[in-house]
């Protein structure tokens, strides 16, 4: 399929030295950890389904998950709380996103990375998140006419769904929409068709632990996602 030709296509990109170097580094490092399992290292691809209703658009594969598992929101603490919530709502097949071949389904709905490689402190630099940007475009432009729904998780992902929309023919309300929990958008298709863009804080350790994004606020969210 033209999404499994991406995946592989992906899978092998080199372009942005820093972050090849920390992949690899941290693959190294970590692999003795998990050594009963296949370690990855390398950038990830979108997964879950080809014609999604629902989008969900996160920044970057984490160190120890998405870059050990191949999956995003994978074996790390971050995944525990959105795929506990995801199928709540009804989006996954199981509460729990532990490793590649757990048997974790996404339901009507995709994960999509802005940045493919893990990066440093997850800050790619601007120069690296344009440089991996043609990978997400040329993801969203392939489910786009599917999609319902999408889900920012965080102001980065916010600001990479406006901006690969708008790539894919799109019109974003202007001036841009401000990113928050419970920020909503429409885009509109070319023909006409609406979209709507929800935000929700990341459900990053530094988030949950904090209580400034609870499961309810996550459920709320995801909730109305899933709706649309
Ligand atoms: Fe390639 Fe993107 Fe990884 Fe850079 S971040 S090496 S462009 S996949």
């Amino acid at each position: 399929s033209p999404l499994g030709d991406l995946a592989a296509g992906i899978s092998t990109c080199r372009l942005c030295p820093r972050l090849v170097a920390w992949r690899e580094t941290v693959a190294v490092e970590k692999r003795a950890s998990f050594a009963d399992q296949p370690y990855w290292g390398r950038p990830i691809a979108g997964w879950g389904s080809e014609t999604p209703r629902v989008l969900i658009v996160g920044l970057a594969p984490a160190a120890h998950g998405g870059n050990r598992t191949g999956r995003i929101f994978t074996g790390d603490r971050s995944g525990d709380w959105l795929f506990a919530s995801l199928h709540r709502v009804g989006l996954a097949a199981q509460a729990t996103s532990e490793h590649a071949g757990d048997g974790q389904r996404l339901i009507d709905a995709r994960m999509v990375a802005t940045v493919r490689c893990a990066p440093p402190d997850n800050k790619p630099t601007t120069e690296e998140r344009d440089t991996c940007a043609p990978w997400i475009q040329t993801e969203i432009e392939l489910v786009a006419p599917y999609v319902r729904a999408v889900v920012a998780l965080g102001a980065y992902g916010w600001d990479a769904a406006l901006r690969t929309f708008k790539g894919a023919g799109f019109d974003v309300p202007r001036p841009k929409p401000r990113f928050g929990h419970g920020a909503r958008a429409v885009l509109t298709a070319p023909d006409g068709r609406e979209v709507v863009l929800l935000g929700s804080y990341h459900p990053s350790q530094q988030n949950t632990f904090t209580g400034k994004l609870t499961e309810q606020m996550l459920d709320a969210v995801l909730g109305e996602a899933a709706r649309a």
